[in-house]
């Protein structure tokens, strides 16, 4: 492994002496070594230093195949549960990356933090907005005409603000990533080829296929439920990113003031966006109350749900806007979800969200070592 651009991170803790204990086993042992990215990369090394373990850590996607397929896993004395310590592990190097580094102590508690920042910033776009309007502006029925939004919130107040927190936001991930990237030695960032790989490997998310059969959402048996319904809430939040970019441009460029009528493109790709993240998040959420528990970390599940919750609101309270934005209710509608906007916008670098950046550098790097490097057999040699 290269000791290039090392950064004085993780110190060994808990999470790292599991992952340690139970990678060694699987390098000898190596009867996973088809099941997803983290074994062929494992083979490449002979000795797993702690950002070695946060790599490969963040290059598993938690698909569970290994769990069930190991003779190690508990009750065995042995107790190898990658899909729990890698999670263990990867919440670590979110925090340990962390970008401006004195917030990496949020994932800590990460679903009290998300929880507080969805209630805070709720509460403050709503006492903003109760604060500039007069009742019968926040509570009347407006016509649909161009700028019948900015009449509830100004549009100074909608686009600033939130412009600010969603470009710092951006910032600190691409940061953070960056720091995860030169932490655990990331090079040869110039292979066309590898970019292309890791590309395709994130967006198809090749890793929770279990090489066709799907992964053990639930347990024992194989099913793709879980990879179609992380794809739902990905490309449905990418289709409201593309939508609200639409509507910047229409804005700024075409002069087309919001909002738009239901067949123009913003309001297209933001209502399938909002239909596929409601569709993701209360699936993913479903498979987490019927699963097997035993796999997964029970001290993460706090914040994992708080964020599910999040996207989920977040989604729906758009869609109810879209249908009830010509009645009584378009007020509140429209302020309550751009406060759970907000508070998503604050919460991405600082929650399990980081986790798409993290797992595109692994994936990268995975792919340029794969290309660069020879394995290194079960006996060292
Ligand atoms: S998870 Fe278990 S079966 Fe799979 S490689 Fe590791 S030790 Fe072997
Ligand atoms: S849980 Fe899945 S992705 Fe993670 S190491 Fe095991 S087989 Fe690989």
């Amino acid at each position: 492994m290269s000791e290039t651009n090392i950064l004085p991170v993780p110190r060994s803790t808990e999470a790292v002496a599991a992952a340690r204990h139970s990678i060694e086993i699987c390098n000898a042992c190596r009867y996973c070594e088809t099941f997803c990215a983290v074994f062929p990369a494992m083979t490449l090394q002979r000795e797993f230093s702690d950002t070695d373990l946060g790599y490969l850590a963040n290059l598993c996607h938690g698909c569970r195949g290994c769990f069930y397929a190991c003779q190690y896993a508990p009750p065995h004395e042995f107790g190898v549960n990658l899909p729990q310590q890698f999670a263990e592990l990867r919440q670590e190097t979110y925090a340990d990356h962390a970008w401006p580094p004195a917030l990496g102590k949020l994932f800590h508690k990460n679903g009290v933090v998300v929880s507080i920042l969805t209630a805070a910033a709720l509460a403050l776009v709503l006492i903003l907005v109760m604060v500039l309007q007069s009742p019968d502006t926040l509570f009347a029925a407006h016509e649909m005409v161009p700028g019948a939004f900015y009449k509830v919130i100004p549009f100074g107040m909608m686009v600033w603000p939130f412009s600010i927190v969603f470009l710092f936001s951006l910032l600190a991930i691409f940061m953070g990533a960056r720091n995860f990237w030169r932490a655990t030695g990331g090079e040869g960032l110039s292979q066309g080829q590898s970019w292309m790989e890791a590309i395709h490997d994130a967006l198809t998310l090749k890793n929770l296929g279990g090489g066709g059969h799907g992964c053990n959402d639930v347990g024992e048996p194989f099913s793709q439920a879980r990879r179609r319904l992380h794809h739902a809430l990905f490309y449905g939040f990418s289709l409201c990113f593309l939508a609200t970019t639409l509507g910047f441009f229409y804005h700024h460029l075409g002069g087309w003031i919001a909002p738009y009528g239901v067949f123009r493109l913003p309001v297209i790709f933001g209502t399938l966006g909002g239909i596929g993240m409601v569709i993701g998040s209360v699936g993913l959420f479903w498979l987490k109350v019927i699963g097997d528990d035993e796999p997964t970390s029970k001290k993460l599940l706090g914040g994992e749900v708080a964020l599910l919750f999040l996207l989920f609101v977040v989604a729906l309270t758009g869609l109810l806007l879209l249908a009830f934005r010509a009645t009584g209710a378009m007020g509140m509608l429209l302020a309550i979800h751009l406060g759970f906007v907000m508070a998503l916008f604050l919460a991405l670098p600082y929650s399990r969200m980081v986790h798409g950046a993290y797992r595109f550098a692994a994936l990268l790097r995975a792919a340029i070592d794969q290309r660069t490097r020879k394995p290194v057999g079960a006996d060292g040699n």
